[in-house]
């Protein structure tokens, strides 16, 4: 099934060729886009917009550092900011491996079971599919923190102890995989287009409220899910836990007794409550279903390792769904997770980085004509990659094996394939290679005196 396709081969000079085009990006972001711009009557047909936003992602994330400097905050750091980044390229990687299977279930049920022929191209069933896709996220979002299994996925997003636009794209990938459930009931009446393109918007409109820039938004408050709202939900604070579920409406949270208004003397940690020290972003997105198997094991009996699973992932035997209060710590101010690199290695890893998204664009690009098992090894490469940059930041001791091989691995593909045209890649993979390998050299000669002494 090549849902979203068409989209995803389009071209992003398209859009940033008219100025008009450029503002009507931006207002992708605030739900202020003409809907009758974004009706389909075929799925192929929906344009990927998270894709063709990348420009505006990337644009918004300087605009933000610009600001936070006038306003003499921190600026996003390198190593989170990657990270972040790093999360997104892994999200999109799950999109195109999975070719849009996602959205198989809805499409399904819809063709064999809706019970109303709501008109895909009608303003009416715009704003209805709008609601009811904000309504099932606040559900979603819900089970997300109070289902112990789903919240395996969702910490991803909640594990950067800073609070800035990257941490908007910090995502599961196994997120999407988990929630579809929750969307199904809307296959019985809306139609796959409305659903899939109001995904976009709701995804689009809850990137930017990941900021520190914007304080209050007066009587918007009442109705919206905004910054200020959005900080409260990613503190790791105990007032903060289970707070604040809304994506685009915060109506829903006050409507379920979930909403909690910021306190202006709370300083908010964000971060896990437990938070994992690790710039390694595929180790980010599993590591925690250790914890799941862990919390399954101490469980003595059947039902209790069950509700281990599925209740709260701070729930304990004989306690409430979501855990006692005081069972729970109280996150006080805390040293944030950070590695001190020297600039010249800093910049290495940027260079690197803005490499592999090169790579990836190609990817995206080219994906639909290359056989399943390339773009399995091209993904296997650029997971392999940002791993091995993860590593790095981490200052982790085998970085230098894991650099060594990245870069010949590179090599040895440009050598088979013949790929003239990547002279300047080559030159800075050549030059990498070297380095690593001497510094890998270096150590274990280290080691092998140290043994003989
Ligand atoms: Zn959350
Ligand atoms: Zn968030």
């Amino acid at each position: 099934m090549a849902v979203n396709q068409m989209a995803s081969n389009s071209s992003l000079e398209i859009q940033f060729s008219h100025p008009g085009n450029i503002l009507k990006g931006f207002a992708n972001f605030f739900y202020l886009s003409n809907p009758e711009e974004f009706m389909y009557k075929d799925v192929e047909r929906v344009p990927n917009l998270v894709y063709q936003s990348w420009p505006y992602f990337l644009t918004l994330i300087a605009l933000e550092n610009i600001v936070l400097w006038f306003q003499r905050k921190p600026l996003v750091r390198l190593n989170d900011g990657i990270t972040s980044l790093s999360h997104a390229i892994i999200l999109e990687s799950g999109r195109i491996l999975s070719r849009g299977a996602e959205h198989w279930a809805y499409l399904y049920i819809y063709n064999n079971y809706r019970i109303l022929d709501l008109p895909w191209n009608s303003i009416y069933t715009w704003y209805a599919a709008a609601i009811l896709v904000d309504f099932c996220y606040y559900w979603i979002h819900r089970a997300a923190h109070e289902v112990h299994f789903l919240w395996a996925q969702h910490q991803v997003h909640h594990s950067s102890e800073d609070y800035n636009l990257t941490i908007g794209l910090r995502q599961s990938i196994f997120y999407g995989w988990s929630a579809f459930v929750f969307y199904l009931p809307m296959a019985l009446f809306i139609p796959p287009t409305q659903y899939i393109i109001h995904q976009y918007f709701s995804y689009l409109y809850q990137f930017w409220i990941h900021t520190e820039t914007i304080d209050n938004l007066g009587p918007l408050e009442w109705i919206f899910n905004t910054p200020k709202h959005h900080r409260f939900h990613h503190g790791s604070n105990l007032s903060c836990l289970d707070k604040n579920y809304g994506g685009v409406l915060i109506i829903w949270d006050r409507m379920f007794g979930t909403f909690a208004e910021s306190k202006p003397n709370l300083e908010i940690i964000y971060g896990l409550v437990y938070n994992m020290p690790s710039f390694n972003p595929v180790y980010l997105q599993v590591f925690y279903d250790m914890n799941i198997i862990n919390k399954w094991k101490a469980m003595s009996t059947r039902q209790d390792k069950m509700w281990s699973v599925v209740k709260g992932p701070s729930w304990l035997p004989g306690k409430p769904w979501t855990g006692a209060n005081e069972d729970k710590v109280d996150v006080q101010k805390r040293e944030k997770y950070d590695v001190q690199l020297p600039l010249w290695l800093n910049l290495y890893l940027l260079l690197h980085f803005v490499l592999v998204v090169i790579g990836f664009q190609q990817l995206v690009l080219t994906h639909m004509e290359m056989s399943p098992l390339s773009v399995l090894l091209f993904i296997s490469y650029i997971l392999f990659s940002l791993t091995s940059i993860g590593l790095v930041f981490d200052n982790n001791r085998y970085s230098c094996v894991g650099e060594s091989i990245r870069c010949l691995l590179f090599l040895l593909y440009v050598e088979q394939y013949g790929l003239q045209y990547l002279h300047l890649f080559i030159i800075v993979y050549m030059a990498s290679f070297l380095f690593w390998f001497v510094y890998c050299l270096r150590i274990l000669n280290v080691k092998i005196k140290a043994k003989i002494i």
